[in-house]
């Protein structure tokens, strides 16, 4: 059965295509699941995408990691269920939506109407899930979206309902007051993991101002004023307290007739060299001390308190406290029993609480007012500007504010210990994340703000009454039983969830449900359960999820660890005190050519689907898996693009082209090719074998390990070597139009047949398309193999093949003729300049090459080839290298070059055999050398070029005969074709060289050589 015949102008894109269809029409993902039936679960978890924008190229890296690595657990006997997943909820689908129906807040959403707003969220969602399903299937990214999660969807929601209602039976849901991160625009609390994701540095007000103390124990200290330092001058109207640090030191400091109280060890930071230092007193001699607040609020309060917070470090060791804004404030404030005084409402501006002049101002646009007032009251001290980083909206960028508020938390920090527990059992690539990054920020672990003040998201099933019982619902079944009819089909969102309400099993009270919904980020974690419906009381999923848990592997970007990998391992522990996956690939980011992030309003976004158009999805795929260190930024260009199909995609096709060509031409059929025993085989199919052998190893060992990229290059290295040694030197063989079933050539065509198969089925992970387009004209339905190559199983190691003692002569012999190209390069000797002699020095290693003398002549171009000590090739010279001895040896340096100048070319000599050796200066001291401390060159003999690499030398005789000159002085190009008649028959494996028409070709090329226009064209014998 010959082959079908290969294009060599190949269009990936058009390739893949064609393969695409062909999975389509014969069902070839389900067919690679379905062969694995029984067989060990390998469990992944997808890790689900908002579908909230068109997808961009960032989300192809995720995608193709998720991709490489089940498909490679398929192909080594595993079941690898991939169920796919989508996430619905929350603020990015509430703000896409917002930005469509042109609404800036709460405020507007409600006027549009919540039900219509919810609506179109989920509009919005389905709308751009279909682009990413498209951007999956185009790219070979293997996962099943019919049978995806939604977290949307009813029986997720439920599950989700469960594990909350557990929570809060346990006491680990609760309501609380507390000082939280918060969105003014979106109007709702962020998570502690939501404000990590988006700190920025900016440059904040930094000013210092008068607190006059008024009362004090110590009259002698009415009329100073404390010096208190913020960077937030818009909660100084929200002023309660002031914290020392009663164990430090304070000065009094008298300046300009005035008296200032600052801590003692940032008395020159804040003041200079300027006053007089009236008094030292311990911050505990300041506690109990009344001041005048800068602007008057709420009674009995504004006094000096102790805190353990107050830093020496920075500021003036007097800290400014507003409970409203600040969490320590707000401890210090329900302490001493200030009520707690807040003058922002929930869009971030100033109520009638505040002070006249800002008034319905946003709290950060109100900053400078402030400060003016300040200063035209003489309140001010000074006034700067700090850069700092500060957090703002991951979603809608506002700088977030602190606020105490009232919301639902869930207690994780009673389960900390047991997060750290479960992530020591985690192995995280790479593997500094587990303590570093993702470690400290768990060592800090908050209790997770749960609530968020919104409308699209999973209601939280909590109905409390008016005489404040609360009852967690776990399902829309309980749900019905409460409230007396059947609600199993409602639609759990809000509003309609809001509607229905109960009589309180503990009262009789009506129960309404609390207004909030929770955070997408938990619904996202609550994936391993929820994406079954798991409902033990329903007794739904609990076999599914039991068979699918924990996961052996999740892969998506970096950003995550404060994200989706934080809360699927929180809601692990949790529920169901369990390590939830077992392996977490972390990925970098995708920045632009010149090291940016992509952004819309950079303009310097890639269009995924303008990479696949143009390089198709393989090209993409191998950039993302073995272009730089995953784990590291990087950056992505057309030109990268460009070079990985030159390099990579159009070497392997070549070859691919090439073999189909003569395969064909010699009738070969592998299936009965009388190729010889391996033993028998020449030595370059020996070596490629033995190659072969090792590519297969590293690539297992390396794919075992989640190192895509160092299994993927050692595959394009191997590809390399086959077209450019192996093939290279092997091109005649394919041809012997004499005998075309020559056992030789037999063997090098059943060798070459074996590398591709090979080849493809080690690809198959990594660029899907390409490898089953080779599979499928190779291998598929000869003798028992399966008509894809995702049916087939990755290769095994064939030690059989293994003969290091061949892979090291033989890279000894490419050392050889790349150290002898070299010396052509340098002195502008061409390649095909036939040459005498070439003298080869490799210390102690000679009989490794001997079998391979022919194939160094021959790339070399010389008649023969001669072995020989370094010696012979003239004396070595040496003189210091400064860079690296200079330092080291200082003036000394001068001594070493002294004796090396003196030296007769025996020390010299020594270092360029590799040794250390050590002598005395001319100060009388010993010095010890390395061979790379020193800059060796040998004199030339004339008319010999000389090269040396890692102990190996190789002289090429340059000198050209009037016998080996005889081509050079011919001139003319038609001459020199003349000349070349039976090389150029050979290298273009034709029977013979016509000059003159052409008629009947089957493959004609037009080149330009020396100026002259020359036509080729190929005819069939
Ligand atoms: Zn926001
Ligand atoms: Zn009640």
């Amino acid at each position: 059965m010959p082959f079908e015949p290969v294009d060599p102008k190949v269009s990936f894109p058009h390739v893949e295509e064609r393969i695409l269809a062909f999975w389509k029409d014969a069902d070839v993902f389900h067919r690679s699941l379905a062969a694995r039936d029984g067989a060990p679960r390998w469990i992944f978890y997808e890790g689900p995408p908002t579908a909230n924008a068109q997808p961009g190229i960032h989300h192809v890296e995720p995608r193709t990691f998720k991709d490489v690595f089940p498909r490679f657990k398929t192909m080594t006997g595993h079941y690898v269920e991939r169920k796919g997943g989508w996430d619905c909820h929350g603020l990015p689908v509430e703000i896409e939506v917002e930005k469509e129906i042109g609404t800036t807040g709460k405020k507007d959403i409600e006027a549009f109407g919540v039900a219509e707003f919810n609506r179109r969220c989920r509009e919005s969602v389905q709308r751009y899930v279909d682009a990413f399903e498209g951007l999956t299937e185009r790219i070979g990214f293997w996962i099943d979206t019919d049978q995806a999660y939604w977290t949307m969807h009813t029986p997720y929601i439920e599950s989700v309902w469960w594990s909350l209602k557990q929570l809060h039976l346990r006491g680990l849901l609760v309501q609380d007051h507390k000082v939280t991160a918060y969105c003014p625009r979106c109007g709702t609390a962020l998570s502690d993991a939501e404000v990590a994701q988006g700190y920025e540095t900016v440059a904040d007000p930094s000013i210092f101002v008068r607190f006059p103390i008024v009362e004090a124990g110590d009259p002698s200290l009415v009329g100073s004023s404390l010096l208190v330092w913020t960077t937030t001058p818009w909660t100084l109207p929200a002023n309660e307290g002031a914290a020392v640090d009663a164990s430090a030191s304070y000065l009094v400091v008298e300046r300009d007739g005035e008296r200032l109280v600052v801590g003692a060890p940032l008395r020159e930071a804040v003041l200079g060299e300027t006053g007089v230092i009236v008094r030292t007193l311990a911050g505990a001699d300041l506690v109990g001390v009344r001041y005048e607040p800068p602007y008057a609020n709420v009674d009995d309060a504004h006094v000096v308190v102790a805190g353990t917070f107050v830093s020496m470090e920075e500021g003036t060791g007097i800290v400014h406290m507003a409970p409203a804004f600040g969490p320590e404030d707000l401890a210090v404030g329900r302490a001493q029993g200030w009520p707690v005084f807040k003058p922002v409402g929930d869009d971030g501006r100033f109520t009638d609480l505040g002070p006249a002049f800002v008034r319905g101002v946003f709290v950060k646009d109100a900053d400078p007012l402030i400060v003016e007032d300040l200063r035209a009251r003489d309140v001010l001290f000074a006034a700067g500007t700090l850069e700092h980083a500060y957090p703002f909206c991951w979603r809608c960028h506002t700088p977030l504010l602190y606020y105490a508020r009232t919301g639902w938390y869930v207690r994780t920090t009673q389960v900390k210990d047991r997060l750290l527990d479960v992530n020591d059992s985690v192995r995280w690539y790479p593997s500094h994340i587990q303590h570093g990054r993702y470690g400290n920020w768990l060592e800090n672990n908050v209790d997770w703000a749960l609530s968020r003040e919104r409308y699209w998201g999973t209601p939280l099933p909590i109905w409390r009454c008016e005489r404040l019982h609360d009852r967690a619902v776990g399902s829309l079944t309980e749900l019905s039983e409460l409230a007396g009819r059947d609600l199993t089909g409602l639609d759990p969102h809000k509003p309609g969830i809001d509607e229905v309400t109960f009589d309180c099993p503990e009262c009789g009270g009506r129960a309404e449900r609390v207004p909030e919904v929770i955070d997408t980020w938990y619904d996202s974690g609550a994936m391993p359960f929820a994406q079954w419906g798991y409902h033990p009381e329903l007794g739904r999923g609990i076999e599914q999820f039991e068979r699918n848990f924990p996961a052996d592997f999740i892969s998506e970007a970096i950003d995550q660890t404060r994200g989706w990998f934080y809360t699927l391992m929180a809601e692990g522990v949790l529920h169901f005190d369990a390590l939830t996956y077992r392996n977490v690939v972390c990925l970098g980011l995708i920045l632009d050519a010149e090291g940016r992030k992509m952004s819309k309003s950079l303009g310097n976004s890639i269009d995924p689907f303008e990479v696949l158009d143009r390089y198709g999805a393989d090209t993409l795929r191998w950039f993302l898996l073995t272009n730089g260190s995953p784990w590291a930024d990087r950056r992505v260009s057309f030109e990268a693009f460009d070079e990985i199909v030159r390099q990579f995609l159009l070497t392997l096709w070549n070859v691919y082209s090439f073999f189909v060509t003569y395969a064909n031409a010699n009738g070969f059929d592998p299936a009965s090719s009388d190729a010889p025993p391996l033993e028998r085989r020449a030595v370059m199919d020996r070596w490629v074998l033995s190659q072969l052998t090792d590519t297969v190893h590293e690539a297992r060992e390396r794919l075992d390990a989640y190192d895509a990229t160092g299994a993927g290059r050692r595959i394009q290295s191997f590809a390399s070597d086959l077209s450019n040694w192996y093939v290279r030197r092997s091109r005649r063989r394919f041809w012997n139009p004499g005998d075309v079933a020559s056992a030789d050539a037999q063997a090098a065509t059943q060798t070459l047949h074996h590398c591709l198969v090979t080849v493809a089925t080690l690809l198959a992970p990594f660029v899907p398309f390409l490898a089953d387009e080779l599979w499928r004209n190779l291998a598929a339905g000869r003798g028992a193999l399966p008509d894809s190559v995702h049916l087939a199983d990755y290769p095994n190691v064939d030690e059989t093949a293994a003969d290091h003692a061949l892979d090291r002569s033989m890279a000894l012999a490419r050392a050889v003729v790349e150290l002898g190209r070299r010396i052509r390069v340098e002195t502008k000797t061409k390649t095909r300049q036939p040459l005498h002699e070439a003298v080869v020095h490799v210390p102690g290693r000679d009989a490794e090459l001997d079998g391979l003398l022919d194939v160094i002549a021959d790339e070399l171009n010389v008649k023969a080839i001669r072995f020989a000590d370094t010696e012979s090739f003239g004396a070595w010279r040496g003189k210091p290298n400064y860079r690296l001895l200079g330092p080291a040896l200082g003036a000394r340096v001068q001594g070493v070059a002294a004796a090396l100048a003196r030296d007769d070319g025996s020390l010299a000599g020594r270092l360029a055999a590799g040794e250390t050796v050590e002598l005395t200066l001319d100060d009388g001291l010993p010095v010890t050398l390395e061979p790379d401390q020193v800059e060796l060159a040998q004199a030339v003999m004339s008319g010999w070029g000389v090269a040396s690499e890692s102990g190996v030398t190789v002289a090429l005789e340059l000198e050209i005969s009037a016998e080996l000159r005889r081509v050079e002085a011919s001139g003319s190009v038609a001459d020199a074709l003349e000349a070349h008649r039976e090389e150029i028959a050979a290298e273009t494996l034709a029977i013979e060289l016509v000059l003159g028409a052409i008629e009947g070709a089957i493959i004609r090329e037009v080149t330009e050589i020396d100026e002259e226009t020359l036509t080729i064209g190929l005819r069939k014998a």
